[in-house]
């Protein structure tokens, strides 16, 4: 691991100017990127600590939706009688991810900002990869692609986005709250992580500098849900394909949905065309197909993933269902 000096901060505006020096980095529950420091990908002159800020709280907002503070926990989010209640979306993705250890350790701010799992991009004895040495090719192309991307991939990079919380935060059009010496704005979920282009290096719209304070979810107006993770294992796995869907039903027939999947691009994806299709439809497979269909229209695949399109298909199909069973 190459030399690094560590300051811990305690409140935000000393956080905001230690993290202004280009090779400077904030760090969370440090779950993801001190693997990442291990294994020479990331090589940050300067780790800011920003995990004991006062940024773990969960508050009901005036408009009846709900603040997440970005140095909470993941375990602690996923446990919050509000966001339970309101959001039961959100608290199975949570409970979806990594392990109960990591969970504890993970903050809601450092989830978004986890980079892919692509093992070419974590080996370094690799030289092709894009993303973490940009103009050196993509190994995971002509390699070892089961996971990879087959939606919003380019010809530089096909890695997915690994994070569940993600996925449900993208169905439920959360808007993420981040603070620069300059001020604060909100980008929405949907505009937050970007796919690949020509520069995967870069896995967000975030700025160097700005540090993500809050995540803010509209109030809840949809009455079912289902989080569908398809993975190797039953825990402690990375989706193959995930779905998050949000129902609002009009007696036996759907009002409005709202869909988003994982494990398939570069960024939470969601599928505007196939919530369209959806209204008006029964809970019936045979009716959702041509949603699903739409829902991969484009989808791309490479030797290692093929069999991605067609489960993923099934598996909007199969969450909505399962969504359309909730109370
Ligand atoms: Fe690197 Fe992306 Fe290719 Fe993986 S898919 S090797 S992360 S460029």
């Amino acid at each position: 691991m190459r030399p690094f000096s560590y300051v811990m901060v305690k409140d935000l505006d000393s956080a905001l100017r230690a993290g202004a020096p280009e090779g400077a980095k904030f760090l969370g529950g440090g779950t993801n990127l001190l693997d990442l420091m291990k294994g020479g990908v990331e090589t940050p002159a300067q780790l800011i600590d920003v995990s004991r800020l006062p940024l773990a709280d969960i508050l009901a907002l005036p408009d009846g939706g709900l603040r997440i503070g970005a140095a909470a926990r993941n375990s602690d989010a996923a446990a919050h009688p509000l966001l339970r209640e309101r959001y039961a979306l959100l608290a199975s993705a949570l409970e979806s991810g990594a392990s109960q250890q990591l969970r504890n350790m993970a903050t809601v701010g450092g989830n978004l900002l986890q980079r892919t799992r692509c093992h070419y991009f974590y080996d370094t004895a690799f030289p092709e990869c894009n993303k973490r040495t940009p103009g050196s090719g993509c190994a995971a192309r002509e390699g070892h692609n089961r996971m990879h991307a087959i939606l919003g991939a380019s010809e530089r990079c096909i890695a997915v986005h690994p994070s569940d919380m993600a996925v449900a935060l993208a169905a439920l059009d959360a808007v993420v709250q981040v603070r620069a010496s300059q001020g604060e704005r909100g980008i929405p979920m949907s505009e937050f992580h970007r796919l690949p282009g020509e520069t995967p290096q870069r896995d967000t719209n975030l700025e160097h500098g700005e540090l993500i304070v809050a995540v803010d979810l509209p109030a809840a107006r949809f009455e079912k849900s289902h989080y569908l993770k398809i993975r190797d294992r039953a825990s402690y796995a990375f989706a193959l394909v995930s779905v998050a869907a949000l129902l609002r039903m009009d007696g036996d027939r759907i009002a409005e949905a709202r869909l988003a999947l994982g494990g398939v691009a570069h960024k939470p994806w969601r599928a505007h065309e196939a919530e369209r299709m959806l209204r008006g439809l029964r809970l019936d497979a045979a009716q959702l197909r041509p949603a699903a269909e739409a829902a991969l229209e484009g989808a791309r695949s490479y030797p290692g993933n093929a069999f991605k399109v067609e489960l993923a298909k099934r598996a909007v199909v199969r969450a909505i269902l399962s969504a359309g069973e909730t109370a």
